[in-house]
């Protein structure tokens, strides 16, 4: 439901995604892993555009955009492809003068023009899935960095998209912080979201992926089954990765 074809990213000379492809099955969680500068983050960005692919094409559900250099695709057809996509930041990056309620209902009202209570009521059943009901009009800056993390993905989850990407959504938390947020991303992968989540933390991918992609100079070095990367990996280099880790 979700394809990446060919994928080339440039920036200058630098070629940074050497023709990725990757299939994402819709309900499935994708890992993407490997060293640092390997490519992960950039990956996740051309998913929902805030790259724009130096070449390939990007597809989520009937849309379908193909890149290629020289050609400009129209802003309105990318706004269209990223609109089916939640994101979620290492550092969370909630609107600091918004409530925890107002951070979510925020993209529905100004996006999607929702009525404010049609807009409540749903801000009110993600932030009550997310286990922050209790705490609806708080400012970010007196929430847990778990708890802020948590609303930004009932943010990011708000409109309905095809496909949440989270980058990092662990990594600026300690151990017990970073729990509350596994176990949310736990939870909505039981549901059957459909997310790709970029991570150096191989727990939170081994426990919640099902697919895992070893992204490493920009190149696909192996991909397939969580299982079976992480139990039984079958390339050296992703062997080697894996044991510095475990
Ligand atoms: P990390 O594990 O540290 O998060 P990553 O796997 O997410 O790394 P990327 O952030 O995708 O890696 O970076 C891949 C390469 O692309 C790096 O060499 C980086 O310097 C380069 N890069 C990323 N964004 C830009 C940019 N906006 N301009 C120029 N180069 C960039
Ligand atoms: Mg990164």
């Amino acid at each position: 439901m979700i394809g990446l074809s060919h994928i080339v990213k440039q920036f200058g000379d630098n070629v940074v995604l050497k023709d990725v492809s990757v299939e994402i099955r819709e309900g499935s969680v994708t890992a993407l892993v490997g060293p640092s500068g390997g490519g992960k983050s950039t990956l996740l960005r051309c998913i929902n555009l805030l790259e724009i692919p130096t070449s390939g094409t990007v597809r989520i559900g009937d849309d379908t955009l193909e890149f290629r250099p020289g050609h400009r695709v129209a802003t309105k057809a990318i706004q269209q492809l990223r609109r089916q996509t939640g994101m979620v930041f290492q550092n969370f990056q909630l609107f600091p003068h918004r409530t925890a309620i107002e951070n979510v209902m925020e993209g529905l009202v100004t996006v999607l023009k929702w009525p404010d209570a049609k807009a409540r009521e749903r801000a009110m059943t993600l932030l009550d899935k997310v286990g922050m009901a209790h705490k609806l009009d708080a400012w970010p800056a007196t929430l847990s960095g778990g708890q802020q993390q948590r609303v930004a993905i009932a943010r990011a989850l708000a409109p309905s998209p095809k496909v949440l990407l989270c980058d990092e959504p662990t990594s600026a938390l300690d151990p017990e912080l970073a729990q509350e947020v596994v176990d949310v991303l736990g939870q909505l992968a039981r549901e059957g979201t459909t997310m790709v989540i970029a991570t150096h933390d191989l727990r939170l991918a081994s426990k919640i992926a099902h697919e895992v992609l070893f992204l490493e100079g920009g190149s696909v070095v192996e991909k397939g089954p969580a299982n079976e990367v992480f139990g039984n990996p079958r390339h050296e280099r992703t062997k080697r990765f894996i044991a510095t880790i475990t």
